[in-house]
């Protein structure tokens, strides 16, 4: 079974307007709720692709509840820390072809709960064979808490798939224990580095020299319409896919680690694992739902991934 943790989830809601106004009143027709968090979009891509997954992290409150209720709406299985303090809305308003986000920061966790957490996670980590850890941390917890998950599980032979960014990511590629993967695209790695990085392979090669990459088996660098480029060990391949109709682009990196760690569990060759990872994202992007792929195109869509050993 595959663990797919998120620490700071939330209720996204988007509100589509014909016009946004400015200080003056909005009413909104078409609401729509949903269950987020990056590690959430993970599992319900890896359910969707028949794979076994529980979602953990940590919620709290009535928006806790209403997140717990849509996820197992969704057959998602799940088990959260249950913290007092309130989980998260996320607002997007979709006004005049443009998109304005209000996010919530969510709780401050008290030393306490993370301690809670972390004995949770332990408990947990006895019957998964696979972690995938997704997304910001919340507030309240130091920023190196993923250098001690990252320790724990992989103390334990448990390999760690990590997908965050900031002053979290760079904790843990500072640290000597280094996660099995991680999914950076060119705009994390341009912070993570402080320089530019694009999407040409000589920049993300010239990126990747960093010590702070040295030890991880596995660097998907996600590019969007451009497919990605991976280093596996001292491999590094370029992958290329098909022009496709986009809907909503938001959740691909997720649906990516998804694809990658379902063909990880079951022992895909490379070839095949990174053929999986692109097609998930490709495929939640042909979707509107975030995290929603449809898995009719998959055979038809893998056979247009390349491929290429550089
Ligand atoms: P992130 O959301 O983490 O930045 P990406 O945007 O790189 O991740 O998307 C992850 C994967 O999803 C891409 O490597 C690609 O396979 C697919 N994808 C995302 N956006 C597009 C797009 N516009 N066209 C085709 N595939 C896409």
């Amino acid at each position: 079974m595959i663990l797919a943790v998120t620490m700071n989830p939330s209720v996204d809601i988007s509100y589509q307007v014909d016009q946004f106004k400015l200080d003056d009143v909005n009413r909104v027709e078409h609401v729509r709720k949903t269950a987020g968090g990056k590690g959430l979009n993970v599992a319900r891509v890896i359910v969707q692709m028949g794979e076994n997954v529980l979602a953990t992290g940590v919620l709290g409150g009535t928006i806790g509840e209403y997140i717990i209720q849509e996820l197992n709406k969704s057959s998602i299985p799940n088990t959260f820390l249950k913290i007092e303090k309130e989980s998260r809305n996320c607002i997007a308003i979709l006004h005049e072809g443009m998109q304005t986000e209000i996010l919530e920061t969510g709780p401050t966790l008290s030393v306490e709960e993370g301690k809670a957490f972390i004995d949770k996670y332990e408990d947990l980590l006895s019957s998964v064979s696979l972690v995938t850890i997704s997304g910001s941390l919340p507030k309240g917890l130091p920023p190196d808490f993923y250098c001690k998950m990252v320790g724990i599980t992989q103390g334990r032979g448990v390999p760690v798939i990590l997908d965050t960014s900031g002053e979290a990511l760079k904790q843990v590629l500072l640290h000597d224990e280094k996660p099995f993967a991680i999914k950076p695209n060119t705009t994390e790695l341009s912070q993570l580095l402080g320089t530019d990085v694009n999407n040409d392979t000589n920049s993300i090669q010239q990126a990747l020299k960093h010590a702070m990459f040295r030890g991880i088996e596995w660097i998907i660098v996600s590019m969007g319409s451009e497919g990605a480029f991976v280093r596996h060990l001292a491999d590094d391949y370029r992958v290329t896919i098909p022009k496709i109709d986009v809907i909503n682009p938001v959740g691909s990196g997720d649906a990516t680690v998804a694809g990658f760690a379902v063909a990880m569990q079951r022992e895909k060759s490379t070839e095949t694992l990174l053929k999986t990872a692109m097609v998930t994202g490709m495929l939640n992007a042909m979707e509107a739902g975030t995290g929603s792929i449809n898995m009719k195109k998959f055979d038809q869509y893998f056979d247009l991934v390349k491929v290429e050993k550089i």
